[in-house]
């Protein structure tokens, strides 16, 4: 199925290839044609343990005893190995998540840059001297939490376990990835590739399976001293109450309902491609998409039009054919964002223009034209509550307080954008958005491997991406020696 040499039904633990424990498997299915595209193993309770179990043998030996530096090595000849076969895992992106092959094409080359980036941190991180009490000499220690436990979604499967694992192997820890059932064969074809690039046996597991199953066993285990987490918020919350029980640390990445805030005085030819592609991008099953176009009324019918324009030109197809957009990731994906649609419809919100469906789109596949609705009312449901498809709407504001709040009366707090010359202005919303993100006069929906990244209110908390995610992914310990 591959030329990447990994079992796609397997459980990859202490640094080899087996059978899920209690032996079932799972049905994949590509999205772009609803065919059966692999079973993969139905990871269990044991299957975590066993990967907990690999990955503390591995800190206890061959990881657990490599320089700074020397882990940083491994990162980036994983990162090479992640970039010679950057074709190949955008094929099977393509097949898995039905992502158009150039996105995720860029997602390898992202993982691959996180692969570098955190590489070449590995060894950067330092602790600080403490002046204090006189005969003594007070320091802090930058330390690995042990094991991690990372679970994915299948949006972006490559981007997130490179910022995630990556950060977390930089920092000297040892990772059980549980990657989600819908795609998972790029975490399983990384594994492989880790491994031939040199990563020590048990330094990083995988465990494919059901959330409610493997990814459970893996939030309630007691071996676990960390865990990174990026999904819905409902199951977020279910990960922060097991760490509780454990009193452990959680990183939450969230969902979200992102907004761009388009001013009077903003470039719109700069602005547009913005606009539409971080709505639309990964068929807008994206965190950070901007769900809310939010326009200056005087502006509105222009940027209208011109959204409309761009709109009508979208094609949507099947992955390999490389369109605009793909389709959604499963029937039951599209269920919900046409029945979203549907409420659209039966509320009278205005279908602005639509995109088109391909003639090789097949039947069976999960597409839905990317749909732009104007205009809408900011407390509608539409306007609230994350879709995760590609739909946009447009809200008209009056000045920039209105804007704010708009901007800010959602329950989520991801990601944001600002289009506008005014300097003083960009600074003032900047400063008063409530999110974890402001882009001005440009918008990085996934993007920006060095950018800290992650939410306030319902988007969840921690950071991931840039530097700062090795603070998250460390502990601090402090030593204070009296020599007199
Ligand atoms: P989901 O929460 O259903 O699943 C995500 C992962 O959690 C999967 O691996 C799943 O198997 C696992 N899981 C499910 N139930 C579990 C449980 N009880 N215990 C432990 N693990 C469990 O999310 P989804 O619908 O697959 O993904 C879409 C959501 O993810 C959206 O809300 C989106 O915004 C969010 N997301 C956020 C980011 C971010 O960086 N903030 C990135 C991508 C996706």
């Amino acid at each position: 199925m591959s030329s990447i040499p990994f079992d796609s039904s397997g459980v990859f633990i202490a640094g080899a290839w087996r059978a899920g424990a209690g032996g079932e498997t799972l049905p994949l299915f590509n999205p772009s044609d609803g065919t059966l595209l692999a079973q993969i193993a139905r990871g269990a309770a044991a299957d975590i343990d066993a990967a907990v179990a690999a990955a503390q043998a591995a800190l206890d030996g061959a990881w657990g005893v490599l320089t700074a530096g020397e882990r940083g090595r491994v990162l980036l000849r994983m990162s090479a190995a992640v970039l010679a076969q950057a074709d190949e895992l955008a094929r099977l992106e393509a097949l898995d998540v039905g992502k158009p092959f150039k996105q995720g094409r860029a997602d390898a080359v992202a993982l691959a840059r996180y692969l570098e980036f955190y590489g070449g941190a590995a060894d950067k991180l330092m602790g600080e001297t403490i002046p204090f009490a006189n005969g003594y000499t007070a320091f802090t220690l930058r330390e690995p939490h042990g094991v991690t436990g990372h679970i994915v979604p299948w949006n972006y499967p490559m981007q997130i376990i490179g910022r995630s694992v990556g950060a977390a192997l930089a920092m000297g820890n040892a990772c059980v990835l549980k990657p989600a059932e819908e795609a998972c064969l790029t975490a399983l074809a990384f594994a492989q590739l880790a491994a031939e690039a040199g990563l020590p046996s048990g330094a990083l597991n995988v465990v494919p399976g059901l959330g409610e199953e493997a990814g459970a066993a893996l939030t309630a285990h007691a071996g676990v001293a960390h865990l990174a987490f990026t999904g819905s918020v409902a199951v977020g919350r279910l990960v922060q109450a097991a760490a509780a029980q454990n009193t452990i640390p959680v990183t939450l990445e969230l969902g979200g309902k992102s907004p761009q805030l388009v001013f009077a005085d903003a470039d719109l030819d700069a602005a547009l491609p913005y606009l539409v592609n971080a709505g639309i991008q990964n068929a807008g099953q994206t965190c950070s998409a901007a769900s809310r176009i939010l326009v200056q009324r005087s502006r509105f019918e222009d940027v209208l039009a011109r959204m409309a324009v761009r709109y009508r030109g979208l094609r949507v197809g099947p992955a390999l054919a490389d369109l605009d957009v793909g389709p959604l990731i499963s029937a039951r994906q599209r269920e919900i964002v046409e029945h979203y649609l549907a409420l659209a419809r039966d509320s009278g919100l205005g279908v602005a223009a639509q995109g088109s469906t391909d003639s090789s789109a097949s039947a069976s596949g999960f597409f839905v034209r990317p749909t732009l609705l104007a205009p809408v009312n900011h407390s509608h449901r539409l306007a609230q509550e994350e879709i995760f498809g590609p739909v946009q709407v447009l809200i008209p504001f009056d000045d920039e307080a209105d804007a704010i709040r708009i901007a800010n009366g959602t329950a989520y707090g991801l990601v944001a954008g600002v289009w506008t010359r005014d300097g003083s202005r960009a600074l003032r919303v900047a400063r008063t958005l409530k999110c974890g993100q402001v882009f001005v006069n440009n918008y990085g929906a996934g993007g920006g491997i060095e950018l800290p990244f992650g939410g306030v209110k319902s988007s969840g908390h921690g950071r991931e991406k840039g530097f700062e995610a090795l603070y998250g992914f460390s502990t601090l310990k402090t030593v204070a020696i009296q020599h007199g």
